[in-house]
């Protein structure tokens, strides 16, 4: 696989100039960039700067993603918003909707956004991390509308529905370093993992797909042709659990968010809309009270043995259980400091990218 590391500062410079030239303002880059480097040195390269390459540049030549437009917002009420991407790049309309939605949960002490249009909104966790860093519980529940539908149905290896994301963010205070932030595809993996294993040339390990007969794929390439189905959250043993929440999915963004969902007629792209809802804590507990709560878990979670017998499984970051947002925050220290991994193969998919832009891309 090869590969070097880039510093944080670097790759964001190489991610705003790529930008710029599919046609986004200089503020929209700088932001998008960020949004985009933040996902690497948080360890989810799958919603990083590949998505450059893989899926903004065919969506913005396919009129999917309009690198000039910027979203609208719309204050229902006091507590509820509406956010129009406009089909802008989803980072910006994200950015949008939590602004819009925390400011109204100081007021109200709750707030809920839908969101449409928004192209394709990346790393919803970034959200969830936003609120929860500004003291602000949040939920967050994405659809995908569009004709990307990637993920089977139990019993299924027809692709049903998109790997429709979760997340939630709840603040620690001051007892822990990093906010609670679980930030999940309700398939086994985002299809992104896949996406990113395909560029970078590496097989898909069992139990993250199902085929007609039950087997999985291992190719990347082949299922990115179409051949089977992600697995629902739960896999073959409880698919049942992750189908449930990706119908909810379907259903907030379809609700809430207006958007398209499975059924109907949808674009060819993806095309996110979603539901946000934050909640200010300290309306119902002080920061006395919510940081003993957090402790109390903290360390039952950490006073479990985790013997090497037992498995986390194959998409688990470490060998045991931390508490969600945990694994992404040591990635962050770890990466502010040592740089960011950049493959071999994503260093020439950026690079192929900076040429058929017309532009000069030095990554190193
Ligand atoms: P994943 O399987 O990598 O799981 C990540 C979550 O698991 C995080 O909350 C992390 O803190 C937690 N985690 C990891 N290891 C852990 C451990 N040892 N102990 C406790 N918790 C642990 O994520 P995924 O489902 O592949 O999704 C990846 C990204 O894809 C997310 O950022 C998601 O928002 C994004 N996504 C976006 C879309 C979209 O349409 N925009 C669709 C699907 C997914």
């Amino acid at each position: 696989m090869g590969g070097n590391r880039i510093m944080a500062g670097r790759l964001r410079d190489v991610a705003t100039e790529l930008l710029l030239a599919f046609g986004t303002s200089e503020a929209a880059a700088t932001q998008i960039a960020t949004s985009l480097v933040d996902a690497e040195l948080r360890g989810h390269a799958s919603h990083g700067v590949v998505r450059l390459s893989t899926t903004y540049q065919p969506m913005v030549n396919a009129g999917a993603i309009d690198p000039e437009a910027t979203p609208t917002v719309e204050r229902r009420s006091a507590s509820l918003t509406s956010v129009d991407g406009n089909r802008a790049f989803g980072q910006l309309t994200g950015r949008e909707a939590i602004d819009a939605g925390l400011e109204s949960a100081r007021e109200s002490g709750v707030a809920v956004v839908g969101i449409q249009n928004g192209a394709h909104l990346g790393r919803i966790g970034e959200w969830a991390e936003r609120a929860a860093d500004d003291g602000v519980i949040a939920f967050a529940f994405v659809n995908t509308g569009g004709s990307m539908a990637t993920v089977a149905a139990p019993g299924s290896a027809d692709r049903v529905f998109a790997t429709n994301p979760i997340a939630v963010g709840i603040p620690t205070f001051d007892e822990l370093p990093f906010s609670i932030v679980l930030d999940v595809a309700t398939s086994q993996v985002a299809h992104g993992k896949v996406t990113k294993r395909a560029v970078d040339g590496r097989r898909l390990p069992e139990g993250w797909s199902v085929t007609e007969t039950g087997d999985p794929v291992r190719d990347p390439g082949t299922f990115e042709a179409g051949t089977g189905a992600l697995l629902p959250l739960g896999g073959q043993t409880a698919g049942h659990k992750g189908f449930g929440l990706a119908v909810c999915a379907e259903l907030f963004g379809g609700i809430v968010g207006r958007g398209t969902v499975y059924g109907q007629d949808g674009p060819e792209w993806v095309n996110n809309a979603g539901t946000l809802v934050l909640v200010d804590p300290l309306r119902f507990s002080s920061q006395e009270e919510i940081e003993h709560v957090v402790a109390s878990v903290h360390d039952r979670v950490k006073s479990a043995t985790y013997p090497s017998a037992v498995s986390t499984g194959s998409t688990t970051k470490g060998d045991r259980a931390l508490l969600p947002g945990e694994p992404e925050y040591r990635t962050l220290v770890r990466r502010e400091e040592e740089g960011i991994p950049i493959t071999d193969r994503t260093a020439i998919a950026l690079s192929e990218l900076a040429d058929s832009l017309g532009i000069e891309l030095e990554l190193a």
